[in-house]
C-alpha cells in the first residue's frame, strides 16, 4: 500500500492549485456576491485542458483519470464552490454520461465541443415531482416519425441555460430512457436562476420541454435503460462532489487555522486554548480520513474494480464533513466568522448543498446498508 500521489497526479494537483490560487480563489467571494457566472475562469479552465480532463484523448480531452479529476475539484472547490460545482455537473453529469454511453457520432459532435470547453453540458433528472425517486419521472420522450417529441419540466439544472446541451431523464413507454437536447432547441425555456442559501456562482434552473423535437439519434444510450445508465453516471458523479466537499473543507480549515493563530484572547493567541486547538484538531483528522475515503473511490473506479459502495461511503463521509468542518470553522472565527469580509460563511452556505445534490445523505445510507446487506 502507498499513500503517495503518484507523479503525474501529484503534478497536476500542484498546476491545478497556482491556478486555483491565481484565478478561482481571488475571484470567489466577487462571484459569490454578485451571483456571477464565473465565465472567465471557465474559459481559462478550458485552455488548461480542464472542462475535458477524463475525456478520452480523441475526444479532445486529457484522457486522465478518475484520482486526476479528484484533484482537481478538490483545488477548485478549496477556491471556489460554484466553480467547482460548475466543473464537477459539467465533467460528471454532462462529459460522463457521454463517454459512458455515447455514439461514436454522439461524441464527436458533442462531446468534442465540451472537452475542449466550447460548450458546458448539464444533467436533468429531477422534476418537481421527482427528486430521489426517479420514477416519479413525468417528462415524456415520445417517437414520432423519425424523432422523439419531449414533454414535460425538470428542476434544479445545474449550468442549464449556459449549457449548449441537456440530457434528460425521460419517460419512454413504461421505462425511462437520456435524450440529448440541445438547450436552443424551439419549446426549451429556461427560467431565471434559482435563488439558492450559497453556490451562488453556479446557477441552476427549472426548464419547460413543449412538444420539443430531437432527431432519433438523439437517444443516448440504451432505449428503456435510463434509470440504470442514471444510477451508473451517480456512482462516478459522487466522487466529484466529495471531492468538492474535501476542498471545501479545507478551505474552511486553513481559514480558521490562520485565525486562530494571529486572533488573540486572554493573553495568547486563540489556537493556543485548547478548546479551539481541538477544534482545529478535530477538523483536521476528519479532512484526512475523507480525503482517503475518496481517493480510494477514485482509484478503485480507475482500477477498473467495483466503487458503488466505495463512491457512496465517501460522498457521505466528505460532504457531512465539510459541512461540520465549516460550521466550526465560523465558531473558531467567532462574530467575524459570521461576517461576509471572511470566507467561512460562503463555504458553510456552499458546503450545505454537498449532503444534497448527487444522491441525498439518505440516499447514500440506503446504498450502502443494501450494499452492506
Ligand atoms: C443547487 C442544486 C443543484 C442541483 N443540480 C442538479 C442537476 O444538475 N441535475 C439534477 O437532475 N438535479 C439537480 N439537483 C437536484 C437534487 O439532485 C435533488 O434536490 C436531490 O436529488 C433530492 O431530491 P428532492 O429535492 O426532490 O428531494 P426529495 O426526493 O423530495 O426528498 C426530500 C427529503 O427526503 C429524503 N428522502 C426521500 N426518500 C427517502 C427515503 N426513502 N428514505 C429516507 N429519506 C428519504 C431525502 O433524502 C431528502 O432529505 C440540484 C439541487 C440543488 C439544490
Amino acid at each position: 500500500m502507498n499513500f503517495d500521489l503518484p507523479e503525474e497526479h501529484r503534478m497536476l494537483q500542484e498546476t491545478v492549485r497556482e491556478f486555483a490560487a491565481k484565478e478561482v480563489t481571488p475571484r470567489a467571494r466577487h462571484v459569490d456576491e454578485m451571483e456571477e457566472f464565473p465565465w472567465e475562469t471557465l474559459r481559462a479552465m478550458g485552455k488548461l485542458g480542464l472542462l475535458g480532463l477524463n475525456v478520452p484523448e480523441r475526444y479532445g480531452g486529457m484522457g486522465a483519470d478518475a484520482l486526476a479529476a479528484a484533484l482537481m475539484l478538490e483545488e477548485i472547490g478549496k477556491g471556489c464552490g460554484s466553480t467547482g460545482l460548475i466543473v464537477a455537473a459539467h465533467l460528471g453529469l454532462a462529459c460522463g454520461p457521454l463517454v459512458f454511453f455515447g455514439s461514436e457520432t454522439q461524441k464527436q459532435r458533442w462531446l468534442k465541443p465540451m472537452a475542449t470547453g466550447k460548450m458546458l453540458g448539464c444533467l436533468g433528472l429531477t422534476e418537481p415531482g421527482a427528486g430521489c425517486d426517479l420514477r416519479g419521472t413525468r417528462t415524456t420522450a415520445v417517437r414520432e416519425g423519425d424523432g422523439w417529441v419531449i414533454n414535460g419540466s425538470k428542476m434544479w439544472l445545474t449550468n442549464g441555460a449556459e449549457a449548449g446541451l441537456a440530457i434528460l431523464l425521460c419517460r419512454t413507454g413504461d421505462k425511462f430512457s437520456h435524450l440529448l437536447v440541445p438547450t436552443d432547441t424551439p419549446g426549451v425555456q429556461f427560467g431565471p436562476p434559482e435563488k439558492k442559501m450559497g453556490l451562488h456562482g453556479s446557477h441552476t434552473y427549472a426548464v419547460s420541454l413543449e412538444e420539443v423535437h430531437v432527431p432519433a439519434e438523439n437517444l443516448l444510450g440504451t432505449e428503456g435503460r435510463g434509470l440504470a445508465q442514471t444510477l451508473q453516471v451517480l456512482d462516478g458523479g459522487r466522487i466529484g462532489i466529495a471531492a468538492l466537499s474535501l476542498g471545501l473543507a479545507e478551505a474552511a480549515f486553513d481559514a480558521a487555522r490562520a485565525y486562530a493563530k494571529t486572533r488573540h484572547t486572554f493573553g495568547q493567541p486563540l489556537i493556543e486554548h485548547q478548546a479551539i486547538a481541538f477544534m482545529l484538531a478535530d477538523m483536521t483528522a476528519e479532512i484526512e480520513a475523507a480525503r482517503w475515503l475518496v481517493y480510494r473511490a477514485a482509484t478503485l473506479r480507475d482500477q477498473g474494480r467495483p466503487y458503488t459502495l466505495e463512491s457512496s461511503i465517501a460522498k457521505l463521509v466528505a460532504s457531512e464533513m465539510a459541512e461540520r468542518v465549516a460550521r466550526d470553522a465560523i465558531q473558531v472565527l467567532g462574530g467575524y466568522g459570521y461576517s461576509a469580509e471572511y470566507p467561512v460563511e460562503r463555504i458553510y452556505r456552499d458546503a450545505r448543498l454537498m449532503t444534497i445534490g448527487e444522491g441525498t445523505s439518505e440516499m447514500q445510507r440506503m446504498i450502502i446498508a443494501r450494499q452492506m446487506m
